[in-house]
């Protein structure tokens, strides 16, 4: 039987947006999706196992290209799904190596994946939101009105780009790996779009698909505490928070969401945080920002606060975006801060901007931007972050 209409698993219709040409996304679909595909189809469950492989272990582009699979077959999928990746909209290379894509998704929505190559490790930061519904102040994302949750199709899809971009689909000569570890640090706050990370992070971890392991994947979160627990419970990779202070009075200054949850909420989370031990340590992310949070007393709060948590620390220097109303820390007093966390026993490495040139770097990115003064793109934060506090309530 052919299938001459489309297949009517819901799994696959809520996959995302459809092609341009109709067609329907496979990108995205876990294993267990594809053999119910493939038996819909009238074709036995392993057809799945192998579309799965040539899609996330070979970078299959094309349904011709799965040999193994027969030629009606192929045709029929190929009639009714795509393997179709976002289109890359803008690539930029950092005079420092950092990579950053621009991708447009089938409705026109964009977000950004960046590259950043390091000398024993390839780590791609990736995005789960188009945008951020978040207003952290120091944050360019957070000033982008414009936000839809992306599908665990999208955020698979720019894993598939970065490994097109660099042609590191493994062959049997060649199964070297220039990315190795995955962090959801891009756009959006990865625990307001958890099922579809989830399900995204569960694909990349298959061993026979991108083969991950969920000890090089790295969640970061503003902080949405209802959340943490199941990412530790489900998904059980390493976690990240965005600190950034240690007084709920700062926090909430520079972190609306802390005003929701507050900080000894966010610690009780962290303290009971599952797999979380002194060999798997949180890290707590600390951008330096100056006159607000980096001062020596700030760093002893952040001492006395996180006494209950297996944690390490990274000391970020705020990166600049147009329109900020920040500065970031001098040398110096980020080393001090950093004296005081290192004199209580807290590791701390103060991390190297990244990519900063193409605007690549933490919190930099951005993808509505249009071209603004100054004066007008701070107006044009305030009235998002406006808006979109209100919302938080
Ligand atoms: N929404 C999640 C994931 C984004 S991760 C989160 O907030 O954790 C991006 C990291 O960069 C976060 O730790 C964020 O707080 C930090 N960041 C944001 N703006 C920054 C900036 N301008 N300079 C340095 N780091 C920044
Ligand atoms: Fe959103 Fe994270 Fe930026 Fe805050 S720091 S606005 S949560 S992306």
């Amino acid at each position: 039987m052919l299938v001459s209409d489309r297949p009517s698993l819901t799994a696959i219709a809520s996959v995302g947006p459809t092609a341009a040409d109709g067609r329907l996304p496979l990108i995205g679909l876990d294993k267990a999706e594809m053999a119910a595909l493939a038996v819909e189809m009238e074709e036995k469950p392993y057809r799945g196992t192998q579309l799965f492989h040539w899609i996330y272990s070979r970078g299959a582009r094309s349904f011709d290209d799965m040999t193994d699979i027969s030629k009606v077959c192929r045709t029929r999928l190929t009639d009714t799904f795509t393997l179709e990746r976002p289109e890359i909209a803008q690539e930029q290379i950092s005079e420092d190596g950092t990579r950053k894509w621009l991708h447009t998704f089938a409705d026109g929505q964009k977000a950004e994946t960046v590259l950043i190559p390091e000398d024993d490790r390839g780590t791609l930061c990736i995005s789960s939101q188009v945008g951020c519904t978040l207003t952290c102040r120091f944050c360019h994302t957070g000033t982008q009105r414009l936000v839809r949750n992306l599908t665990a199709g999208e955020i698979i899809a720019q894993i598939l780009v970065a490994r097109d971009a660099l042609d590191e689909w493994p062959t049997p000569k060649d199964d070297s790996r220039k990315i190795t570890n995955i962090v959801l640090m891009g756009m959006g706050e990865p625990l307001y779009n958890f099922e579809a990370v989830k399900k995204a992070m569960k694909i990349v971890m298959e061993g026979d698909g991108i083969s991950i392991s969920r000890h090089r994947m790295t969640l970061s979160t503003s902080g949405v505490v209802p959340e943490i627990e199941r990412c530790g419970e489900e998904l059980r990779i390493n976690l990240a928070i965005s600190l950034h202070a240690g007084t709920d009075d700062v926090r909430s200054k520079i972190m609306p969401i802390n005003k929701k949850y507050p900080l000894k909420e966010l610690m009780a989370a962290c303290a009971a945080y599952p797999g979380a031990s002194n060999a798997r340590r949180i890290t707590f992310e600390y951008v330096m920002l100056k006159d607000i949070n980096d001062s020596e007393a700030d760093a002893r709060a952040l001492v006395d606060l996180v006494k209950d948590v297996h944690c390490k620390f990274n000391l970020i220097p705020f990166n600049p975006w147009p329109g900020t109303p920040y500065e970031c820390s001098s040398k110096k007093t980020i080393e001090r801060f950093q004296t005081v966390l290192t004199d209580a026993g807290l590791t701390c490495p103060i991390r190297t901007p990244r990519g900063r040139d193409i605007l690549a770097a933490c919190g930099q990115l951005k993808t509505d931007s249009e071209k603004l003064s100054a004066k007008e793109r701070r107006a044009q934060a305030e009235q998002a972050w406006a808006e979109k506090d209100a919302q938080l309530g």
